[in-house]
């Protein structure tokens, strides 16, 4: 049995005093919810203040990003080794990352392979283009992303995969539960030929792209998808909670 998980990525919104507020909006109602595991992800100036704020409650902390290098002249970087006494898992390799930051496939895998060593559990978002999708690459594109990001890495169940089709993401255009279950359903088939089967039938592989509360359930409705990577929706703490507590109904 997979546990469902509900993770919120931040993105670039929230200052230190923002975040606090939000997290003290949803605490109460979020460690009700004991079928789920819940994540935040807020901006890396918060995970200080955060990681105190959740410290000794269910909520997990992440990162959205790190850099691969341990420490030294990288300006602006962070490091897996920074990250890990503050929160334990860490978003990777994002469509907003690999679009605005030119981030390829080949780094998203150096970065996956640091944050494992040192013993954070990556989210590793993976999807396809509009253009892509329109064209019936999905399939072609997930197998690349999932192979590359994961090349040299072996079966290990603390990591996450999000599937993240870039054309839903922040457009209010989700895909639909079928599309998605399809979807997760490839990439899991594609696990199972790099890593053995048992070990890659127990990765969580989570939906991302425009959920809300109104259309989680058509998600996590199906089989295969273990809960969802929550953007826009995630700052909503009214919005996030629903989220959560329809995932909690669906999956218990
Ligand atoms: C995301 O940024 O990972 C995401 C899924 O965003 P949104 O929910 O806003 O589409």
């Amino acid at each position: 049995m997979r546990r469902p998980l509900i993770a919120g990525n931040w993105k670039m919104n929230t200052t230190a005093d923002e975040a606090i507020n939000l997290v003290n909006d949803m605490l109460t109602e979020l460690i009700g919810f004991t079928g789920v595991d819940c994540v935040l992800c807020p901006p890396f100036i918060s995970l200080q203040s955060l990681s105190k704020l959740l410290k000794g409650t269910s909520i997990g902390l992440g990162a959205q990003n790190m850099y691969y290098k341990e420490k030294g002249a990288f300006t602006g970087e962070v490091s897996a080794l920074m990250l890990k006494d503050l929160c334990r898992f860490v978003i990777l390799g994002h469509s907003e990352r690999r679009q605005y930051f030119c981030e390829t496939d080949a780094a998203v895998n150096q970065k996956i392979k640091a944050a494992l060593e040192a013993g954070l559990v990556p989210i590793f978002c993976v999807g396809e283009s509009f253009e892509q999708n329109e064209t019936g690459r999905t399939d072609e594109i997930l197998s690349m992303q999932i192979k590359s990001g994961l090349s040299g890495i072996g079966a290990t169940d603390q990591i996450i995969i999000a599937y993240e089709p870039i054309w839903a993401i922040g457009t209010g255009k989700a895909a639909t539960g079928a599309q998605a279950g399809l979807a997760i359903g490839f990439i899991r088939e594609t696990l199972c030929s790099i890593w053995e089967k048992t070990r890659a039938n127990s990765i969580r592989i989570l939906y991302g792209g425009s959920v809300t509360g109104t259309n989680i359930t058509e998600f996590v409705k199906q089989p295969q998808i273990d809960g969802a990577l929550v953007g826009g929706a995630s700052i909503k703490a009214a919005e996030f909670i629903s989220i959560v507590r329809q995932t909690a109904l669906v999956k218990s």
